[in-house]
């Protein structure tokens, strides 16, 4: 192993005062920004070929072919981030990312099917039919004023646009597992921030002070957990407590942002152990405070137990290659707080109906602040929790009207979801799984009224009154 090993730089040094009189001397004023400084790497170690894993052939093709396409430019060119992570682990890379001295200018000129994305941070798309491949130039260091990165009053980033070179670009990543390089020139990895290591350990450790980094960036907290569970790592130990401390700074993080962060989390196949972990951390009930509270008024573990069967679920749908939507997983969390909501709202007066109704959403318009769900994603979770109750109703035509209703297959499975933890009948979640693979005619048996007693006198048809069958469902939100 060719183990190359300089002083490091006064700047270094630097950094690390600054970092910790940020820490200790808070900005009085709101509107201050402070001009973060980065260290510069300059001790690496470098992994040939022969004492890694990584095969050209797990590599995907157009990657490959823009890493060439740039070195044969002249240009340095290295995977980086969760694809050498991925690939180290003999796992399949979600998608492949490069990086290069190369300006997004001259990118664009290397090539043509190519298009510059990005403001806070300018990068290159690469087109090949369906697949993208990403390719960024270095970060570094700002060297004039004008550049450099602006940090808020709580030392988030704001801005932060400037190119640099492999030894200032691995400072602005976060874990040290994502920020090995695999070059191209030699096919070797190369490790400044001791990552192949903590790859070895299985441990997710945020380059530099976590403190620090957490409050650049605050979104850290979740990568930390979804790494985690993915890779089936530990979160450093130097990482735990500060994101117990700092949870709550995932608050000023804009919706947006959170929204894609939580389908990322919820959507990948660990669903489960991802709440697990993400409560235990204290973040859960940052994204979802409703949830959390409802949480912690369960009765008969019924909110925990609804929530964890579609968590479960999720996680089945996905290994068997079946797909997943956020909108069921969105109407899963916010059931309950839905409930105790309108119960409240039904206890101060309300009649049913309108408590449903203002209770949804009330809930929806809270959460959508905190993670901005999509209009057809809210609209979906209201269809899904609005039919509940017509499940009730089987007599006549309206069981055919709503098997015909778009949302319905969603509907069901949550009603499905409610019968196995105790929400619903497990009757009437039978009755509609039987009548949806009955035949017309079985159908029709099915809904008929139901049969005049024969010894009513009157003759008078008896009305059929149903019997509540829900103990949860309360009347449509
Ligand atoms: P995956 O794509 O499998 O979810 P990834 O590690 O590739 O994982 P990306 O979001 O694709 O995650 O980011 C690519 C790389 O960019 C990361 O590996 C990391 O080096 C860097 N990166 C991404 N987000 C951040 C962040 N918030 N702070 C610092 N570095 C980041
Ligand atoms: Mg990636």
């Amino acid at each position: 192993m060719i183990n190359v090993i300089k002083k490091l730089k006064d700047k270094q040094g630097a950094a690390i005062i600054i970092n910790f009189l940020k820490r200790i001397l808070p900005s009085a004023n709101p509107q201050e920004t402070v001009e973060a400084e980065l260290p510069v790497a300059e001790k690496f170690r470098i992994y040939p070929r022969s004492e890694h894993v990584i095969s050209r052939s797990r590599i995907s093709d157009n990657a490959l072919k823009v890493l060439y396409r740039l070195q044969k430019e002249g240009y340095d060119a290295y995977l980086v981030g969760g694809c050498v992570r991925d690939l180290l682990l003999g796992r399949e890379p979600k998608d492949f990312d490069v990086v290069t001295n190369a300006d997004p200018e001259q990118i664009k000129k290397v090539f043509r099917n190519c298009r510059i994305i990005g403001r806070r941070f300018r990068l290159a798309h690469v087109h090949f039919g369906g697949e993208v491949i990403e390719v960024a130039t270095f970060r570094g260091a700002s060297e004039n004023a004008s550049d450099k990165q602006i940090l808020d009053k709580e030392g988030r980033l704001l801005r932060d646009n400037v190119y640099g070179s492999i030894e200032e670009d691995v400072w602005r990543r976060d874990f040290t597992v994502n920020a090995l390089y695999y070059n191209i020139k030699d096919f070797s990895v190369v490790d400044y921030v001791n990552g192949m290591d903590d790859h070895k350990a299985g441990v997710m450790k945020l380059i530099g002070d976590p403190i620090v980094r957490f409050r650049e960036d605050p979104v850290r907290m979740l990568r930390a957990v979804r790494f985690a569970v993915k890779l089936g790592f530990n979160i450093d130990s130097q990482c735990q407590q500060p994101i117990k401390e700092m949870a709550e700074l995932l608050g000023s993080i804009p919706s947006a942002r959170l929204y894609d962060e939580v389908l990322k989390l919820f959507l990948f196949g660990y669903a489960l152990q991802t709440f697990e972990m993400l409560r235990h951390y204290g973040l859960f009930q940052v994204l979802f405070p409703a949830t959390e509270k409802s949480l912690g008024s369960e009765e008969n573990g019924y909110p925990r137990q609804l929530l964890v069967k579609a968590l479960q679920n999720s996680d089945n749908r996905i290994a068997d290659g079946k797909s997943v939507t956020a909108y069921f997983l969105f109407a899963s969390f916010l059931w309950e707080p839905v409930q105790i909501l309108a119960k409240e709202k039904q206890a101060q007066g309300l009649p049913e109906f309108m408590a449903y109704q203002d209770a949804a959403s009330e809930i929806l318009s809270q959460q959508v602040r905190i993670t901005a769900l999509p209009r057809h994603i809210s609209l979906a979770i209201r269809e899904v929790w609005s039919l509940q109750p017509k499940f009730n109703s089987r007599i006549g035509s309206k069981p055919s009207r709503l098997i015909g209703h778009p949302r319905f297959r969603a509907a069901y499975d949550f009603l499905l979801l409610r019968a196995e933890t105790g929400g619903a009948e497990a009757e009437l979640a039978e009755w509609w799984g039987k009548y949806q693979n009955a035949n017309e005619n079985e159908q029709r048996k099915m809904t008929a009224p139901p049969r005049k007693s024969a010894h009513s006198k009157s003759g008078r048809r008896k009305s059929y009154r149903k019997k509540p069958t829900d103990n949860n469902a309360g009347t449509p939100p």
